[in-house]
C-alpha cells in the first residue's frame, strides 16, 4: 500500500506507519543523530519468494512468502514467521522492527527480523501446509541460520511448523541444525517453558505494574481479549495467581462473570463446543462493549490495532498490557497517555516469547538442556529487569511507557552500530 494515498483510517491501521511514529518520537528525544536514524529505520534486507506448491486436488498455486531482516546489529536476526491472507510486505517489515526493538528491550543478543507467507490455514490441509513450509524454508536456506536469523512461530504457526523449517533446512545442510527455529517441539530440541512463555511474561509484568500502581493483585479484575496462545496461557497463569478473570473475548463474542471465570473450564468448553460462547458460568457479551468493561488490566491478546481513536477514550481500564504485537495505534497512544493509563507497550509486555526462544536458542547450541524452574526463573528475573527498566526510564524522561520501552532499545541498538562502526 502506498502510504501517501492512504485514508487516514488506513495510515492509522498501518502497522508500518505506526512503528514510524514511535520511532521518530524516541529518536527526537533521545536525540539521535540523522545517519543512525536512517540506519535503525531502514530494514538491512528483504526477501519475497513466490513458490509454487501442489494442493491435495492435484492444481498448482503460487503461494508468495517474505522475510525481512530489520536489524543484525546486536546479533542474528530473530522472529516469528505468520500465515495469514492478509499478511502484507508492510507488515512484516513492521514485525521485523518491533523484534529488533523487543530484543533490545529485553537485553537478549539478537538482532530482528520477521516472515510471512500469504494464505489461508483455515482451508489448508495439514499435508498443504507442509509442502508450503518446506518450500518456503527452501528459498530461505541461504538467508536464515543459527548464526544470521532465527525463525520462530507467529499466527497460525507452531511448534509442528518449526520441527518441519528444522528438518527441511537440515536436509539441505546434511546435517541436524535444531538451533535454526525456536518453538520446536521439546522433543526436537524445544525448550521447557517455550509454550507458555508469552503468557508468563505477561503475567510477570502485570504483576509487576499492579504493585507499583498500589493494587493487591489478588484483588483484581481482568480482561482478556484473544484465547490462544498468549491470551490463553495468560489467562490460565493469571488465574492460578489469583487474578480474577472476568472476560474474556474471541472473534465470534465475549463471555463475563464479574466473580471471575474459571479459566480451565472455558477452555474445556470451547473444546467442546468450538466457541467460548454460552458458557454456562457466564453471560455472553458484544466483543466491542466487553474491550470498554471496568477493570484493573486489560490484556489485548488477539491482533493488531484493537485500541483506536475510535474507542481509547471509552476504555475503562487502569493498566493494558498488550499481549499482542501492535494492539493500539499510535493516535490511540496519545489518548490513554492523557487519561493517565498505564500502558505496558508490547515490546515489553510480549517479549517473553522471545525471552524463552533466546534460552532454547542457547541450550541447542550448548546441547545441554534446562529444567522448567530455571527457565521460569531466569524468564521472571529477565522481564522484571525489563520492566524496571522501562518504567525507570519513562519516569526519569518523563515520557509514556512505550515511548521509553523504545528509547531504551533504540539507543541499545544504536550503541551496538555505533560501536561496530560502518563498514566500508
Ligand atoms: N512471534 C513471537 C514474537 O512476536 C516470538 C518470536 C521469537 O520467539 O523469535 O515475539
Amino acid at each position: 500500500m502506498s502510504a501517501e494515498l492512504a485514508s487516514p483510517i488506513q495510515r492509522e491501521f498501518n502497522p508500518w506507519l505506526a512503528a514510524e511514529a514511535r520511532f521518530d518520537e524516541a529518536a527526537e528525544r533521545l536525540g539521535l543523530d540523522e545517519g543512525i536514524c536512517k540506519i535503525l529505520r531502514t530494514p538491512a534486507r528483504e526477501l519475497t519468494v513466490h513458490i509454487p506448491v501442489q494442493l491435495d486436488d492435484g492444481r498448482l498455486e503460487i503461494f508468495t512468502g517474505y522475510r525481512v531482516q530489520h536489524s543484525i546489529a546486536r546479533g542474528p536476526g530473530k522472529g516469528g514467521i505468520r500465515f495469514a491472507p492478509d499478511v502484507t510486505l508492510d507488515e512484516v517489515r513492521a514485525l521485523a522492527a518491533w523484534m529488533t526493538w523487543k530484543c533490545a528491550v529485553v537485553n537478549i543478543p539478537f538482532g530482528g527480523a520477521k516472515g510471512g507467507v500469504v494464505c489461508d490455514p483455515a482451508v489448508l490441509s495439514d499435508g498443504e501446509l507442509e509442502r508450503i513450509t518446506r518450500r518456503y524454508t527452501a528459498e530461505l536456506v541461504e538467508f536464515i541460520g543459527p548464526e544470521s536469523d532465527v525463525p520462530a512461530p507467529d499466527m497460525n504457526t507452531n511448534a509442528q511448523t518449526m520441527a518441519w523449517i528444522m528438518d527441511t533446512y537440515s536436509m539441505h545442510k546434511r546435517h541436524t541444525e535444531t538451533a535454526v527455529v525456536t518453538g520446536k517441539p521439546l522433543d526436537l530440541g524445544g525448550s521447557r517453558g517455550r509454550p507458555e512463555a508469552t503468557g508468563r511474561g505477561c503475567m510477570i509484568v502485570t504483576w509487576e505494574a499492579l504493585r507499583k500502581l498500589g493494587i493487591n493483585p489478588s484483588n483484581t479484575n481482568v480482561v482478556i481479549q484473544g484465547f490462544g496462545n498468549v491470551g490463553g496461557m495468560a489467562a490460565r497463569l493469571m488465574s492460578r495467581a489469583g487474578m480474577r478473570i472476568v472476560a474474556i473475548i474471541e472473534y465470534d463474542g465475549a463471555i463475563y462473570n464479574p466473580h471471575g471465570l474459571d479459566v480451565d473450564a472455558v477452555a474445556r468448553h470451547r473444546r467442546e463446543t468450538g466457541s467460548i460462547l454460552d458458557f454456562p458460568e457466564a453471560e455472553n457479551m458484544d466483543r466491542d462493549e466487553a474491550l470498554l468493561l471496568e477493570c484493573h488490566v486489560l490484556l489485548p491478546a488477539a491482533k493488531e490495532n484493537v485500541i483506536t481513536s475510535q474507542n481509547a477514550d471509552k476504555i475503562r481500564a487502569q493498566i493494558i498490557c498488550e499481549g499482542a504485537n501492535g494492539p493500539t495505534t499510535a493516535l490511540a497512544d496519545k489518548i490513554l497517555e492523557e487519561r493517565g493509563i498505564f500502558v505496558i507497550p508490547d515490546i515489553l509486555a510480549n517479549a517473553g516469547g522471545v525471552t524463552v526462544s533466546y534460552f532454547e536458542w542457547v541450550q541447542d547450541r550448548q546441547g545441554f538442556f534446562w529444567n522448567a524452574q530455571l527457565v521460569n526463573g531466569r524468564l521472571e528475573e529477565i522481564m522484571v529487569n525489563a520492566f524496571r527498566d522501562v518504567v525507570g526510564y519513562a519516569e526519569k524522561h518523563k515520557v509514556n511507557n512505550r515511548i521509553a520501552a523504545y528509547m531504551l532499545a533504540m539507543d541499545r541498538v544504536a550503541f551496538a552500530v555505533k560501536l561496530r562502526g560502518i563498514y566500508a
